[in-house]
């Protein structure tokens, strides 16, 4: 079952300049930066509340992330929803008809087992299914 909005992913050419806006223009607190290897990606992670914004560096011109800002400029690239059960829920999308991009669950960023729902799909909407590595509620990071 989808428990709540988990994070938003947004895509930026420059981390350390898209941090330093969100410090400065927003009052927020960078809690946590990480690269994702698999994903060609650098992230740096804010709360507001229990949701969280993911700003995504690509790290390299092949990285999903460079093809989005190459074709959309920066900005919002996908919405993510914690659920306490990542293979239902990808059963679920693809019982109604959903193209997936994951068949399968992925260790992404914080820790969590990610997959993704093409957004052709989905209105145009990325949509990202996330679950903490260990299973149970996806509460916090
Ligand atoms: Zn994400």
């Amino acid at each position: 079952m989808i428990k709540k909005i988990d994070h938003l992913g947004i895509a930026v050419r420059s981390l350390d300049e898209a941090v330093a806006l969100y410090e400065r223009a927003l009052g927020l607190k960078c809690e946590k930066r990480e690269e994702v290897p698999s994903q060609k990606v650098r992230t740096a992670f804010f709360s507001v509340g229990e949701v969280h914004i993911e700003l995504l560096e690509p790290t390299d011109p092949e990285s999903p992330i460079a093809k989005f800002i190459e074709k959309n400029g920066e900005g919002i690239h996908h919405v993510a929803f914690g659920t306490d059960d990542i293979r239902a829920q990808l059963a679920q999308a693809a019982g109604a008809g959903v193209r997936l991009i994951n068949q399968e669950p992925f260790e992404g960023a914080a820790e969590k087992l990610v997959a993704f729902l093409h957004p052709k799909s989905t209105r145009g909407v990325l949509t990202e299914f996330c679950m903490p590595k260990g299973g149970g509620c996806c509460c916090g990071h």
